[in-house]
This record gives structure tokens, C-alpha cells and sequence, in this order.
């Protein structure tokens, strides 16, 4: 057999064995032979990884200055990582029977509903389906499938081609969505970046399919990256019944086997269509067509431990070194994605209007300076929910912080409860009656009487959304809330029964945190307040007002979606905020060109390139120590060129009982940074202060934190 990239092989390392991948052949070795060691086994016949995404892997650790076997190991799917021969990870393939497609439906569904579902996916396409088709559905599914299959229902099959099947549902594309699909479908054959600006609701989820159908008719597949929280059952719903089967989803949250198959699927072409978030960039693809990032400007397409890498930064490389195109689609770009549009880098692809009659909601500044407040609402708040409510609509409430109150404080002298870990508060939630860290995890009994002088009068203090779930109750006894946040959505099926809720109209107010901020398609939603979004406008980070003004943007987006206009109340004690008033008055095109001219004068990105160099440790005086060494490091291997800045405490100086301090790389061009990172990270690992502390090295940082 002969050894070629892209195996795994058996090979010992110190005492124990390790599974290795090979990355590349070489006739010599600058390490003497007497201290290489053979490989126990190879493990594949074939390269399990093929060159195109191994040379994507080794791209990446050069641009992110991380090890290459850290990178491959995000890559690969736990059970092969682990060495598992794929000869055992072939998915099933199931069709249903005679019987089965004759089976009462009704009856199955009452009796047995996990087996009703697989049913019913399975009624839902022609032919056979896979297993990674249907590992989405909720609960025990495979159980489901085993009594389909004991009762005769349900038979295996041989796994047919992916059969796209246009649906005659898709609507008309209208002008702008064509001429998006045009100016794609004219360069399917070359690389390309196309930035897909339309406002929410403007139909960019059509552009997609209307492209992936032409992909697809040409035999080849498509991946296309969604926000953690975008991939709910309706949108991939929405993509199975226009493009038929072949369609693999792939997320960290997913059972690593059936992550596997759909990994193994897309590999070998049995997938035309692979749905995922982040980590499904690295998807291999027999036969690559398009990548498709959604919701770019998000920040979860960036990781934030570990192998620190933006999905749709190397969506772009991916797609440039494939000669393929790349289509990046928001209603709230990036500044970075608009800068490489406007300097020509990317095509700018507009859809201008809301799709179908759906038309813009209207946005009000609602001042509270003065105002009395009832939990965080004012009366004018008040009024309009209550008029929605009467006219049938449905209210969707923000606030961005879950828990009862972010404070619990003693009325007597003060006091106030933190975290004895973190420089940070407690929050208080009532329910769970506790006391939690949303920095670290720690929780802890809520105290009957202060610590401090013994009074017995803790005082809740702020709004959380539990305790506005409670406010609204108490105000609007007959309406039915539906909370969604971390702590409401944590037991599983919780989530999609919540959305449930929510979009058959039972539940009138939906009060949530950015959980529901994006991607839920909400057609009843009138209403749309915005509790706090002063919290946003004074951030710490150069980032907070893009992010705010893409927050504002995406949950306005929610209210009006169909044929009822929606109206948008953002509540806020600074009125005059040049931020609000240029979003609100001229929309978010207008703030962006504005921000934007503000980073260029700072020369922050994409006006200029940053890289974030962290280190923590227990004690208080580490980490500075250690990036004291880094910089001067650093400053001995640079010509001036870098500008190093700290080393600083972080935002947050302790957190978890650890201390952490951050040194930053800002430079005007991105080549000298890069030359510098490359010259100065082998030597941080031999500095006398790195065996001290734990450090990592964030390039292109979205969080200064
Ligand atoms: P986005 O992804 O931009 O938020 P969607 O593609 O989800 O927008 O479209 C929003 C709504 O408009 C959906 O209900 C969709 O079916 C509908 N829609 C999209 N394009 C059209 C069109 N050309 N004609 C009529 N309705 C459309
Ligand atoms: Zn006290
Ligand atoms: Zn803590």
C-alpha cells in the first residue's frame, strides 16, 4: 500500500499511542534516525482526508499561528479522530414498505409519536433516506426506527443519488432576488466572494435555494454555514422540501455518529446539500460548487477557545483555493464584509425591499429619562403592548439578560453579592433559588440575611427575564408569555416547544434574549420592544456599536414579517445618541459607512489588522509578567512596523480564580503582523515566564474580552 496525505496511521508517542494523520512525505529528516520512531499501523487504505481540505488545515495554522494537529483535530469527527475504521461508520439507508406507506398515520401518531415522526420523514421524500437525514428529529429517533422496522414498516435500502427535486411551492423571485441569482449562477464556475446585503425578510434564504438548485443540477454539492441558533427544524424543513434529498446536517451538538455519517456522506458525494454551523466548513466535498455563509456578521461563526479561527474568513479561502464561489448573505454586514465590497473585493449584491408585501417596520426612540418604570417598562411600553395584544398581534420583548436580577443587594449597608471567583455580580434566580455566576458557572444558596451586618433586607435589583416574565404576568393575567433564554431552553425539545408556542400565536408575548433575536420567522409579531439598549451603547469593546446596531436591525427584523406592518420601540435613556438616531433615520447602510469612517481614523479593522495575545494564571502577577517577556520579545523581532500595545489587565482582570492580562498587535497592513506572529510564537513557548501561565494567541479577535 502506499502511505499518501490525508491517512490516519497508529503511532506511539512517550508510553502511549496516539492516532496521527499524515500531512506530508519527505525523503529526509533533519531529526536524526536513531530519535524518529516507526509508525505502528496505518489505518486507511484510502486518505480519509483529501488534499483540498488538508491544504485548507495547514492554511489555517499558519494564519492562526496554531498547531497543525490541533486543527486537524477540530476537523475530524471524534470517532475517526479515535481511530475508528469508516468500514463501520457507513450509514444506514431506509426506505419505507408497502405496509408502511400504507400505515395509519393518525393512530401512530397518538400511540406512538417518536415512530409517527420517522414516518412521516420518511412519507415526506421519494426513495431511501439516510440516517444523518433523519438525526435531526427530536428524541430517541433510532428507537423509533427499530419498531418500524421489528413491525415491518420500515425496510433497509441501498442509498440512492441525491435526487434534487424542485418544489412548485417556491415563489416568484422577484427583480433584486433575480438579479442576485443571475450575477451568482454567471460565475458558478470561477471563485468569488458575493456579498448578499437584503434587509430581513427580503427573501435571501430564496436567493440560496433558487442558487443551490442550479448547483445541485449541476452535480455538484453545496455547504452552507448558519449561526448556532439558526439552525432550527423550520429552516432545514424549508431547504428539504425545495431541494429534495441529499441533504446532511452537520453540528457540534449532534450524536458523533450520525455527525460521522454525515461527514462520510458529503465526503463521498451521497450529500448534494451540508447544512451546519462553524466547524461544517471543514465538511470535505467530493465535488465542492458553493459555500454559502448566513448571518455573517455573527459572532458564533467565530470560535472563541482553543483553535480561535472565523469560519467565514476561511469560508473565503476555502472557496478561493476550490476556484469556487463564496456568498456571504446579512441584513446587518459586517463592517470588514463591507469594506472588501465597497473596495471591489466582493461583489455587492442588494435586495433593497422586503419580499412579497411584507413591508419595513417602523422604528421609535421611546425616552425614559424621567419616566416611571414598572421592571424595566414604561407606561408608554405598556399602552402599546396592550394595544397589540387587543388587536390580535402578537409582542415580542428583548432584553439581553436572563436570571431574575443581575443584583442582589442589602438595603441595610450595601452590600452587594459577587462572585468569589470573578470580578463580577451574581445573578440572582428565583426559581431555581439560587445564586449563579454567568462568568464562571458558580452558584451558590441564596444568603437569608446579608453577610455583612446581618440584615435580613436583600433587595432584588434590576430586571432580568424571569422576573419580567413575572411583571408581565402580573399586568397582563390573560395573555400566555413564553420566556426564551439559556435557562427556559436547557432540557432538550424545550427550545422547539417554546417555538412552537410562539408561532401557532398561543403564547401572545415572547419575551427572550438574543436567543431569539435571529432566524425565527415570527409572521404574527406586531410588536417588537426593546427594553434596554443603553446596555449596548457604551460598551468596553470598538465592536459594541456594530453590535448593537446589528442587534436593533435583526430583532426589528422579527416584527411585520407578512402582511402586517410591525412597529419597533427601543427603550433608552440617551435619546440624542448620534448611534440611534442615524440607524433609526437613515438605516443600517448609513451607520455602517459612519462607523466605518471612525475605524478608519483609528486604524482598527478592517482598516487595520490586530491580533490578541492572552495569558492568565492564579496569581495576580503572572500574567503580566509573562507578557512583559512577549513584548519585548516581540519588539526584538520587529522592525518597528507592529505597534504593541500592554500589557493591560483584561476587561474582566479575574475571572474563574484566575488573573488575565492581554497584550494587543495592532498594524496598519496584515504581512507585517503576520511575519512578526510567526517569528515570535516559538519563541513565547521557550520564555521562562510561558510554563507559568496559560496563554493563546487570537488573531483577527472579535472580542477584546
Ligand atoms: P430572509 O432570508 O431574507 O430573511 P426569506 O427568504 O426567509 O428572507 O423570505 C422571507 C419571507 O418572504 C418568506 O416567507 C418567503 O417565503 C417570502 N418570500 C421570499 N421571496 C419571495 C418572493 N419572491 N415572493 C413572495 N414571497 C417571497
Ligand atoms: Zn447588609
Ligand atoms: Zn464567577
Amino acid at each position: 500500500m502506499q502511505l499518501c496525505p490525508g491517512m490516519r496511521l497508529r503511532v506511539p508517542f512517550g508510553r502511549s499511542r496516539r492516532i496521527g494523520v499524515v500531512t506530508g512525505l519527505a525523503k529526509d529528516s533533519p531529526v536524526t534516525c536513531d530519535r524518529l520512531r516507526p509508525a505502528i499501523e496505518v489505518l486507511d487504505e484510502q486518505p480519509l482526508l483529501p488534499a483540498e481540505i488538508l491544504r485548507l488545515a495547514e492554511w489555517a495554522a499558519r494564519y492562526y499561528h496554531h498547531p497543525i494537529g490541533e486543527v486537524v483535530a477540530t476537523i475530524l469527527p471524534t470517532a475517526l479522530r479515535r481511530g475508528r475504521p469508516i468500514s463501520n461508520m457507513r450509514p444506514s439507508v431506509w426506505r419505507l414498505t408497502a405496509a408502511g406507506r400504507a400505515a395509519d398515520k393518525d393512530t401512530l401518531a397518538r400511540r406512538a409519536p417518536r415512530q409517527a415522526a420517522v414516518l412521516a420523514r420518511l412519507a415526506s421524500r421519494e426513495g431511501a433516506l439516510a440516517s444523518e437525514e433523519m438525526a435531526d428529529l427530536p428524541g430517541d429517533w433510532r428507537a423509533g426506527l427499530r419498531n418500524l422496522i421489528a413491525k415491518g414498516l420500515v425496510e433497509a435500502a441501498s442509498r440512492s443519488e441525491p435526487q434534487p427535486c424542485p418544489d412548485v411551492n417556491a415563489p416568484r423571485l422577484n427583480h433584486a432576488q433575480k438579479a442576485a441569482v443571475d450575477s451568482l449562477c454567471g460565475n458558478l464556475n470561477a471563485s468569488g466572494a458575493f456579498l448578499l446585503d437584503g434587509v430581513t425578510g427580503s427573501g435571501k434564504t430564496e436567493v440560496y435555494l433558487a442558487v443551490i438548485e442550479r448547483v445541485l443540477a449541476a452535480g455538484r454539492q453545496a455547504l452552507v454555514l448558519v449561526p448556532e441558533i439558526g439552525l432550527t427544524p423550520q429552516l432545514l424543513e424549508r431547504f428539504r422540501r425545495r431541494l429534495g434529498t441529499g441533504l446532511a446536517v452537520l453540528h457540534s451538538g449532534m450524536a458523533d455518529r450520525e455527525r460521522t455519517h454525515a461527514w462520510l456522506a458529503a465526503r463521498d458525494g451521497h450529500a448534494g446539500v451540508i447544512i451546519g454551523t462553524r466547524s461544517a466548513l471543514f465538511t470535505p466535498l467530493s465535488n465542492p460548487g458553493l459555500i454559502i455563509v448566513d448571518e455573517e456578521h455573527d459572532l458564533s461563526l467565530k470560535q472563541q477557545d482553543g483553535f480561535r479561527y472565523h469560519a467565514r474568513d476561511l469560508a473565503v479561502v476555502r472557496a478561493s483555493q476550490a476556484g469556487i464561489p463564496v456568498l456571504l448573505g446579512s441584513a446587518t454586514p459586517s463592517l470588514e464584509s463591507l469594506h472588501n465590497a465597497r473596495r471591489g473585493r466582493y461583489h455587492h449584491l442588494h435586495l433593497p425591499m422586503r419580499a412579497g408585501d411584507a413591508r419595513p417596520p417602523s422604528l421609535h426612540l421611546l425616552d425614559l429619562r424621567g419616566q416611571p418604570l414598572q421592571q424595566g417598562l414604561s407606561a408608554p411600553l405598556v399602552q402599546r403592548i396592550r394595544r397589540h395584544l387587543d388587536n390580535d398581534g402578537q409582542v415580542l420583548l428583548f432584553l439581553n439578560r436572563r436570571g431574575y436580577a443581575p443584583v442582589l443587594m442589602c438595603h441595610a449597608c450595601g452590600w452587594v453579592a459577587g462572585c468569589h471567583r470573578c470580578d463580577a455580580r451574581l445573578t440572582w434566580h428565583q426559581r431555581a433559588d439560587r445564586l449563579r455566576c454567568h462568568h464562571c458557572g458558580h452558584e451558590r444558596r441564596v444568603n437569608c440575611a446579608c453577610p455583612n451586618c446581618g440584615s435580613g433586607e436583600l433587595h432584588a435589583v434590576g430586571q432580568g427575564t424571569e422576573r419580567l416574565e413575572q411583571t408581565l404576568n402580573s399586568i397582563f393575567p390573560d395573555a400566555e408569555v413564553a420566556r426564551i433564554d439559556r435557562d427556559s431552553t436547557r432540557r432538550r425539545g424545550a427550545m422547539e416547544a417554546l417555538m412552537e408556542r410562539a408561532r401557532s400565536g398561543r403564547a401572545r408575548i415572547l419575551l427572550g434574549t438574543q436567543m431569539l433575536a435571529k432566524g425565527h420567522h415570527l409572521p404574527n409579531v406586531t410588536l417588537v420592544g426593546i427594553l434596554d439598549c443603553d446596555q449596548g451603547l457604551f460598551g468596553a469593546d470598538f465592536r459594541a456599536p456594530e453590535r448593537l446596531a446589528q442587534l436593533v436591525v435583526q430583532v426589528s427584523g422579527r416584527a411585520g414579517r407578512e402582511s402586517r406592518t410591525g412597529e419597533v420601540i427601543l427603550q433608552t435613556h440617551h435619546p440624542d445618541h448620534p448611534l440611534l438616531n442615524t440607524l433609526l433615520r437613515d438605516g443600517y447602510g448609513v451607520f455602517a459607512r459612519e462607523a466605518l469612517a471612525e475605524r478608519e481614523q483609528a486604524g482598527l479593522p478592517p482598516y487595520g489588522y490586530l491580533a490578541l495575545l492572552r495569558a492568565e494564571a492564579a496569581a495576580e502577577q503572572q500574567p503580566h509578567g509573562f507578557l512583559e517577556q512577549a513584548r519585548q520579545a516581540g519588539e526584538q523581532q520587529d522592525p518597528g512596523e507592529v505597534l504593541l500595545m500592554g500589557p493591560v489587565p483584561a476587561p474582566m482582570e479575574r475571572r474563574a480564580g484566575r488573573y488575565r492580562a492581554q497584550l494587543l498587535f495592532q498594524c496598519a497592513e496584515r504581512a507585517p503582523l503576520q511575519r512578526l506572529l510567526a517569528r515570535l510564537v516559538p519563541v513565547l513557548h521557550g520564555l521562562p515566564a510561558a510554563r507559568r501561565v496559560r496563554w493563546s494567541l487570537d488573531v483577527d479577535p472579535q472580542e477584546m474580552l
